[in-house]
């Protein structure tokens, strides 16, 4: 009998090697077939004329056989087969490739549904290898036909067969939405969703039945968020206080004084940290709007209430900076800063959880070292997590874990430096209250940017020496770390060797990338961060929280490859310092589109603006980290339906106040489900 746990090579035409492709998919059984949601649709339900038909575009047209040509080869080994098709406003022709029997379906006089691209040529109107649907009274014609994603070797049929096989599954299928948000949202059944998804009836119905299930993944979700907030709001955080603190002395020991947007939010913040309720704050600032400082505050406010505070950073490089500046910072006031990151020796390490452990050490900064089962502190009070967007929900309450003593829980303090458009925050960070830092340090200069093609490369090298030899710095960043990835982008390494032995022969250049080893990687950094280097190779890794003050140009090859926000983060690495900087991209494509998104680079400086666009553009993806990006695979709901997000989060609400309404029993069910889910997620680094 078939269940959800029906192995899918125990489906018709499902054999071994259909199965592996199948399992790539992450396809294991009828259920998760049946949870396969198409893609997108063709859409055959709106026809045109063959007048209206637009060339090049894939239209639905209804029309009558004139008459069709026997099949005939041609040099190549082709079987052709052409047939004249006509309706009200003009006729066009068919054409099929190695389908000979087609000609016999094609009979003079016989009315069919036709579904291709169409192209103008020479002679007239036509279309290749369409699908074809024979018209007749009685018949109706289904307006919507599924896409799936695939994998090779499956095609359409294979899955829409596989899953018209799984189909009576959904009669058993049990509503996860209460029944109350069902009516007052208009929705259907799941049963009947998930049908109507596999196999579309009508527009309308199609629409509702995505927004069910959009709305049950997105009620889970934020149920599953709001969850974790309203722990923390029950539970119990030692309360900083002001009193002897110093705080004055440590922000009158800073090179500068606070910007006013500075000032607010670290009021916001020391107001948070004074209560005995855990604080879950996030800090939104753009690239180089000075969070740094901000958590170092409350590091020091931290410490100074006798408590220890950690720092996550996503990267070591970033965490590695993030030490230097607050050992800076606070050795004048006798608190110790330690860094813990997988790649130090043993010994090392084990001394560093030793001193956590011991209470000796006040400060950590790490990677997701910092989260291993076997970190444990003596008296953590605050955690920190910096570019926040890379981490995910379970590593954030992991973090918290390691506070976890007499039910008393670490304040969390999130920073984020990646704009994140309003939509996709309330997802991403639903569980957080927001602080935004809308204002950069004085003095910057605004960094210039241009879009250029390759052959203007020369000139730009020419500019970057003179800069050189006037104390600047240089960044190029390449998208690839090794030639022959991918055919036509310039690899880090490869592009190397050609700017040390050719263009910038003489002068000091470094190279950094993702697979080179850790000490490497910090040698390459530092030397660079010295002055020691003047020009630096690299891939993405640069990208995040990275601050060399004297690097004034940045030069992103194949700009094109990059998504808007992440060149925004590149774009942030410059323009640091006090010299005039310059962005340049180097654009590779040949496409409209491609310029006009490196356009919207030009022009804009907003990391807020760039962000939406991006997600316009590209879709939610970008937003998150690898890691994260699993948490937030939605297969209905898109992140940019504000209206939706912002109901289901009412609705999330007063859910939680509720929650041992019976009604609410399987929606809160599937929100554990989905948090035992994500905390499955293993670190890496
Ligand atoms: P981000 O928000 O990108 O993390 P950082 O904290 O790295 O920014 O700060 C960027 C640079 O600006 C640092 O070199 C920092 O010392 C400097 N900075 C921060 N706040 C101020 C300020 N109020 N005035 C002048 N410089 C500042
Ligand atoms: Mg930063």
């Amino acid at each position: 009998m078939l269940t959800e746990k029906t192995p899918l090579c125990e489906l018709k035409g499902i054999g071994d090697a259909r199965n592996r492709a199948f399992l790539k998919l992450g396809i294991e059984n009828a259920g998760d077939l049946l949870a396969f949601f198409p893609r997108d649709y063709e859409d055959r339900g709106h026809t045109v004329s063959i007048k209206e038909a637009p060339d090049g575009e894939i239209c639905s047209l209804i029309i009558k056989i004139v008459s069709t040509s026997e099949p005939y080869r041609t040099k190549t080994g082709l079987t052709i087969t052409r047939s004249e098709v006509s309706d009200d406003t003009g006729s066009m022709e068919l054409v099929f490739f190695n389908n000979p029997y087609i000609q016999k379906t094609l009979t003079r006089g016989k009315v069919f549904r036709v579904y291709g691209r169409i192209r103008y040529t020479m002679f007239g109107k036509e279309m290749t290898a369409p699908k074809t649907e024979l018209v007749y009274k009685g018949r109706i014609l289904k307006p919507f036909f599924p896409i799936y994603r695939l994998s090779p070797p499956l095609t359409q049929k294979i899955v829409q067969d596989s899953v018209k096989q799984v189909l009576p599954l959904c009669d058993s299928l049990e509503n996860v939405l209460p029944d109350s948000i069902i009516k007052e949202n208009h929705l259907i059944n799941k049963k009947d969703a998930v049908k109507e998804l596999h196999d579309p009836q009508s527009e309308d119905r199609l629409r509702i039945a995505r927004r069910t299930l959009a709305f049950e993944e997105l009620l889970t979700f934020q149920i599953a968020l709001s969850g974790i907030k309203s722990i923390q709001k029950t539970e119990k955080a030692h309360p900083f206080s002001l009193k002897g603190a110093g705080m004055g002395k440590f922000y009158n020991s800073l090179p500068f004084e606070l910007t006013n947007a500075q000032k607010r939010v670290t009021k916001e913040i020391i107001a948070d940290l004074g209560r005995d309720i855990p604080m879950a704050r996030l800090v939104q600032g753009d690239v180089g709007s000075g969070k740094t400082i901000i958590a170092a505050g409350a590091m020091f406010l931290c410490v100074k209430n006798g408590f220890q505070a950690c720092m996550m950073a996503p990267t070591e490089i970033l965490a590695r900076q993030h030490t230097e500046t607050l050992k800076k910072l606070f050795s004048p006031f006798g608190i110790r800063v330690e860094l813990l990151v997988s790649s130090l020796k043993a010994k090392e390490k084990r001394e560093i959880r030793q001193g956590l452990a011991d209470g000796s050490i006040d400060v950590a900064v790490g990677t997701h070292a910092l989260i291993t089962d076997d970190t444990k502190f003596d008296r953590l009070a605050l955690a920190v997590t910096d570019e926040q967007h890379r981490f995910g929900v379970a590593q954030r309450a992991k973090l918290l874990d390691k506070s976890e003593k007499d039910s008393i829980r670490a304040h969390m303090l999130v920073m984020s430096a990646t704009p994140i458009p309003r939509s996709l925050s309330l997802i991403i960070y639903g569980d957080l209250d927001v602080s935004v830092l809308d204002e950069l340090p004085p003095g910057r200069r605004e960094i210039k940017t241009r879009m250029i093609r390759e052959d203007k490369l020369p000139e730009i090298y020419a500019e970057i020496k003179e800069e050189i030899k006037n104390g600047g710095q240089a960044y190029i960043v390449c998208p690839l770390i090794e030639e022959n990835e991918s055919l036509g982008r310039t690899a880090a390494e490869t592009h190397f060797e050609y700017l040390s032995e050719k263009v910038f022969k003489g002068t000091d250049i470094g190279l950094i990338h993702g697979k080179m080893k850790t000490d490497e990687k910090e040698k390459a950094m530092a030397d660079f961060a010295g002055g020691k280097t003047k020009v630096l190779v690299s891939t993405t890794v640069i990208e995040v929280g990275v601050d060399v003050k004297n690097a004034s140009y940045m030069v992103i090859e194949n700009a094109e490859c990059f998504g808007l926000s992440q060149l925004h983060q590149l774009r942030g690495r410059i323009g640091r310092g006090t010299r005039q900087s310059h962005c340049i991209l180097v654009n590779g494509s040949g496409s409209q589109e491609a310029f006009d998104r490196l356009k919207i680079m030009v022009d804009t400086k907003d990391g807020f603006k760039i962000a939406e666009k991006d997600l316009e553009n590209r879709g939610p993806g970008d937003f998150f980290g690898e890691r994260q990006s699993g948490e937030f695979k939605f297969a209905c709901a898109a992140v940019s339906d504000m209206p939706l997000i912002e109901k289901t989060k009412k609705e999330a609400k007063k859910i939680l106040n509720d929650y041992e309404n019976p009604e609410y029993k399987k929606i809160t069910e599937s929100a554990l489900k989905f948090l035992e889910r994500t905390d499955g997620l293993k670190t890496v680094n």
